[in-house]
């Protein structure tokens, strides 16, 4: 770690070159050259809808562009699924699943589900390449989190595929039928993945949307699918707009549907299926607090406010958009924050050194903008990443908000940027009332050096999550999902898959 003024002395890429060495100060930015991830994406000019097994053309002959964010540049066309396309998803899966999967021993299923995983990690660089595109995250985060993580969920519930018996002990459980799927764009194969896995160890069939802005991987996901020889109608993925997503989650097929999106969103589907059986999950927004105590180890803590709420660009339904910190610490954490943000490098998300990549879509980065905007003109004080930004696609200054108070908005809506505010506390209780006080309640972060306190605080935080001197950690054995207005229903884990299953 270079100390305050000391000169730079050894940097190769610029030595080699024989350009003069800067001075450095600490808390600027190393300049690195460029060095851009180069595996091919393999990205076909148009994709077609996934039905029955096959890629056909939408029924409407209508095909949408997705472009990349970070130079605005188009990528592929994509097909439009209409209602039409939605209903011929179902009867296919409803085929699969009375013909052919749900008779099948979970064990079989298996099989397929390993073959998937590891077609998926055969295929990895180009995957993460192909994520990073269409959907503006580094391609270090693409490439080391989010990819094997997809692939992560088939094993696990490949694994479990023959051991269903144990899913509720004492009981049987049996699957459900045809389940209707919509995701976003944060994390679009993994979430994906979370949606697809247990479903199919389950024995159910599916009909799924991705988001409009990053269909990519999930069709690129249906290559593999038909080279794991997966049986036609099995998986069915419909790309479209929220005309399409309601079509999948109304349909009269649909035993149960399970979503993943904003709350606002969320309230729309669970109102327009009030009165049916359907079963349903929600996985809807957050506004977490990350907490940090004085008696808190202060660098790593640092680090774990920095990666909860910068991490994919605070595109992330858990981020820790709030901190939460001891006032005896404030000033001291508040100067390393800044320091540690600093030296965050934005910029174009294929160099492998990029922390922090564009925003995913021209609306999300207005969204941003616009609840900044609110920041300032309530009197919050602002912080901002002083680098230069690309002069096309859309991109975001990392942004520190301090002397926010509980009343303001930015404290209390989703940003869904990288948009932190600071907020303090005195006392335990103080804290615990402050994280609470959201009407969100996905996850929180609590950071101290008392295992006493870490009980207290995960037991009484409304939070689906809560990561002691960690954050940002993900695992496919352990639960996920909402208290409150951030859903319910739980991906990842036994308690996952009773949500795809009856018990008999
Ligand atoms: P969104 O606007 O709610 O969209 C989510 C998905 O729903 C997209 O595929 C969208 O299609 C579709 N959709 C839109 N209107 C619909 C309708 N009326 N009926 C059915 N589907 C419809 O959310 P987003 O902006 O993509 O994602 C960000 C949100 O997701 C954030 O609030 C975040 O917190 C949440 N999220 C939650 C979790 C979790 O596990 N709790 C995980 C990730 C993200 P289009 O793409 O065409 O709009
Ligand atoms: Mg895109």
């Amino acid at each position: 770690m270079p100390t305050l003024t000391e000169k730079k002395s050894a940097r190769p890429t610029s030595r080699a070159q024989g350009r003069p060495l800067p001075e450095l100060i600490f808390g600027d930015l190393w300049e690195y050259d460029p060095s851009p991830e180069t595996a091919d994406p393999k990205l076909k000019a148009r994709y077609e809808l996934f039905i029955g097994g096959k890629f056909v053309p939408p029924s409407s002959g209508k095909y949408f562009d997705s472009i990349n964010p970070a130079n605005e540049s188009k990528l592929a066309e994509i097909a439009w699924a209409n209602v039409t396309d939605v209903d011929a998803a179902y009867v296919a899966a409803q085929k699969a699943y009375d013909t052919v999967w749900r008779k099948m021993p979970g064990r079989e299923r298996a099989k397929y589900i390993y073959r998937i995983a590891r077609l998926l990690q055969d295929r990895a660089r180009e995957f993460a390449v192909a994520e990073t595109l269409d959907g503006g995250k580094p391609i270090k985060e693409s490439r080391d989190f989010d990819v094997p993580m997809a692939a992560a969920h088939f094993f696990y519930h490949a694994g479990w595929a023959d051991k269903l018996d144990y899913v509720a002990p004492g009981r049987k459980v049996a699957p459900l039928g045809v389940v209707g799927q919509v995701i976003p764009w944060n994390f679009p194969l993994l979430m994906l993945a979370w949606k697809l896995a247990p479903a199919l160890a389950m024995g159910n069939c599916i009909v799924i949307k991705p988001a409009e802005t990053t269909s990519i991987t999930a069709l690129k996901l249906a290559e593999i699918l038909q080279d794991a020889g997966l049986p036609a109608g099995v998986v069915n993925i419909v790309p479209g707009f929220g005309d399409t997503g309601a079509a999948v989650m109304g349909h009269a097929t649909a035993a149960k549907v399970a979503f993943t999106g904003s709350t606002e969103v969320g309230k729309i589907i669970m109102r327009s299926l009030a009165g049916t059986d359907k079963k349903m999950t929600m996985e809807l927004g957050g506004k977490a607090a990350n907490i940090v105590f004085d008696d808190a180890p202060i660098d790593q803590a640092v680090e774990g406010v920095i990666n909860g709420i910068f991490f994919n660009q605070g595109h992330v339904c858990c981020a820790g958009s709030r901190l939460l910190v001891h006032e005896p610490i404030a000033k001291t954490f508040l100067a390393k924050l800044k320091t540690r943000m600093r030296v965050l490098r934005v910029g174009d998300p294929l160099d492998k050194n990029t922390d922090i990549g564009a925003i995913n879509s021209k609306e999300q980065l207005g969204t941003i903008e616009r609840l900044v905007g609110v920041g300032i003109k309530e009197g919050a004080e602002m912080f901002q990443h002083p680098c230069k930004l690309p002069s096309k696609g859309y991109y975001f200054r990392p942004t520190i908000f301090s002397n926010v108070s509980m009343s303001h908005r930015i404290a209390r809506e989703e940003i869904f940027g990288p948009v932190l505010s600071v907020i303090t506390f005195r006392t335990v209780d103080e804290a615990i009332e402050k994280a609470n006080n959201t009407a969100y309640g996905l996850s929180a972060g609590v950071w101290t050096d008392k295992g006493s306190r870490i009980l207290k605080m995960s037991t009484e935080l409304k939070a689906g999550v809560v990561w002691a001197n960690t954050y940002n950690k993900f695992d496919p054995t352990s639960p996920f999902g909402g208290y409150k207005e951030s859903g319910f229903g739980r991906e990842g884990g036994r308690q996952g898959l009773l949500d795809y299953c009856k018990l008999v």
